[in-house]
């Protein structure tokens, strides 16, 4: 078979615009691929212009005819397809809008008209990417593309629904409609599930976790129907951006060998965050502040840890007010051992993990969930929910004493978090040797795309062949 080539559909991709895990999977899975011999490309919503012009398309929403540009660039050595025009996309954020459906409608059907015209270059794969893109899917089947499909849900709680009254701007016949219509609303989610060949999540424990109604977002019942065609694969960090040897942004580069210097990055971090520098531990968190990453309920189980100076907490991190808030009023009660920086910081990011000895992961829900891997490859023991991709990344003592290289529990309140870190806290300072271990456990993991990227490999093929 000649060269398979994908072309990947993402509304964020790093380094042009990302608000979470996506623009990092977007970056680094189509680099891994074409390691592997895939010809990837990505196509992505123009937030500014870059590259060249490759030329204008039509793009019919309801009655109305909006121009799509099509220009070429480059991101991570690979080829990158930016759609912009209408308007939609160079705004001050990536979502968040009034018209966000709208926006993305006119992505998905650019996409689509992409295929269509443009002869150079014929993908065999679409692998589309959350809610954005879901509806890409309907208009391929809908106007039969020689084309697979394969849909990755990367969070389920965001499915861009919307009522009814938009119908008019899909332009789709009525059997496809009834099919993506879910609750009386618009489910351009369910358009992704329903009508793609295949569907993926990001680990195995997630794909198994959206059936039920606790993480199913009221499409579990769907997800069971598809259950044949539902499959799990976790993503992996870009090493090239990921990593404690070469990391341009950290104090004190260090690796497995020289993990004493990782102290170094601690005090440093602690001064940069103005709080006491400390023998004890210092945790870090950076994340999106929402309901589902559980940050609020983590707040309130570390509070006693703060009052008696056992521990000290770094957090990068923005999202609703309510949680803001709660890290805000926690840090001006213990300013000498909490420092919070409201705000979204890359460079910041590596610093603290470089700089903490354990990381709080404590979602409600977690898909995959990068932070922890990079953690672990930064050698900061994570704590975590034992749910979605953090059950599958991270092992407790209590799986398995030799390969463990994190803590877990298992429901999200306080006394639960408490109990993980107490256990983590002992280890950190009554056996450090074990700790060690713990560190270079994580730090040795395989978190790379090579292996992920192989699986994606292997279920192109599959849809391919069938
Ligand atoms: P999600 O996609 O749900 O936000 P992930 O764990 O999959 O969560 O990915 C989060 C990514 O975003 C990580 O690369 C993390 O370092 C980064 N990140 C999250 N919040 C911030 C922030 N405030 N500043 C810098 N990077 C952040």
């Amino acid at each position: 078979m000649s060269r398979l080539k994908v072309l990947l559909a993402s509304s964020e991709v790093y380094g042009f615009a990302k608000v979470g895990g996506l623009g990092d999977v977007a970056y680094a899975l189509p680099k891994a691929l074409r390691s592997i011999g895939v010809d990837a490309r990505i196509i992505a919503p123009m937030h500014r212009k870059k590259g060249r012009k490759v030329g204008t398309i039509n793009v019919k929403l309801g009655k109305r005819d909006v121009q799509a540009e099509i220009y070429l660039s480059r991101v991570n050595s690979v080829p990158l397809y930016l759609v912009g025009g209408g308007g939609y996309f160079p705004r001050d954020r990536v979502y968040g809008y009034e018209d966000d459906f709208e926006r993305y409608l006119f992505f998905s059907k650019a996409i689509v008209e992409f295929l269509r015209r443009y002869n150079f270059w014929k993908p065999n794969i679409l692998h589309l990417n959350d809610w954005h893109t879901g509806l890409t899917a309907a208009y391929v089947k809908s106007e039969g593309l020689p084309i697979k499909t394969l849909f990755t849900i990367h969070n389920l709680g965001y499915q861009g629904d919307v009522d009814t009254s938009k119908l008019n701007l899909l332009n789709l016949k009525e059997d496809i409609t009834d099919l993506i219509i879910h609750n009386n609303r618009i489910n351009p989610m369910k358009a992704g599930i329903v009508l793609s060949d295949a569907v993926n999540t990001v680990s195995v424990k997630y794909s198994k976790e959206i059936q039920t109604s606790e993480f199913g977002f009221g499409l579990d019942s769907v997800l069971r129907e598809i259950k044949d065609k539902l499959y799990g694969i976790i993503n992996g960090i870009d090493y090239s951006v990921w990593n404690p040897i070469r990391d341009p942004y950290i104090y004190r580069k260090y690796s497995t060998k020289t993990l004493e210097r990782k102290e170094e990055n601690k005090k440093m971090l602690s001064s940069e965050m103005k709080i006491k520098p400390s023998d004890r531990p210092l945790i870090g968190i950076v994340s999106r502040l929402t309901h589902q990453k559980g940050i609020d309920v983590f707040l309130e189980a570390i509070e006693e840890f703060l009052e008696d100076r056992t521990v000290s907490l770094v957090l990068l991190g923005t999202g609703e007010g309510y949680i803001e808030n709660k890290a805000k009023a926690i840090c001006d009660e213990f300013s000498d051992v909490v420092g919070i920086s409201i705000k979204y910081d890359e460079v910041l990011a590596h610093k603290i993990y470089a700089g903490s000895d354990m990381f709080a992961v404590p979602s409600r829900y977690e898909p995959c969930g990068l932070t922890q891997m990079i953690a672990m490859r930064y050698g900061s023991v994570p704590i975590v929910r034992n749910t979605g991709g953090l059950s599958d990344t991270v092992i407790d003592p209590n799986e398995n004493k030799n390969c463990a290289r994190g803590f877990k529990f298992e429901s999200l309140d306080v006394e639960a978090i408490k109990k993980a870190l107490s256990r983590a806290i002992d280890v950190y300072e009554n056996d450090r040797e074990y700790w060690k271990i713990l560190q270079l456990n994580g730090m040795r993991a395989d978190f790379s795309w090579r292996g992920s990227a192989r699986k994606y490999l292997a279920l192109y093929k599959r849809l391919l062949s069938s």
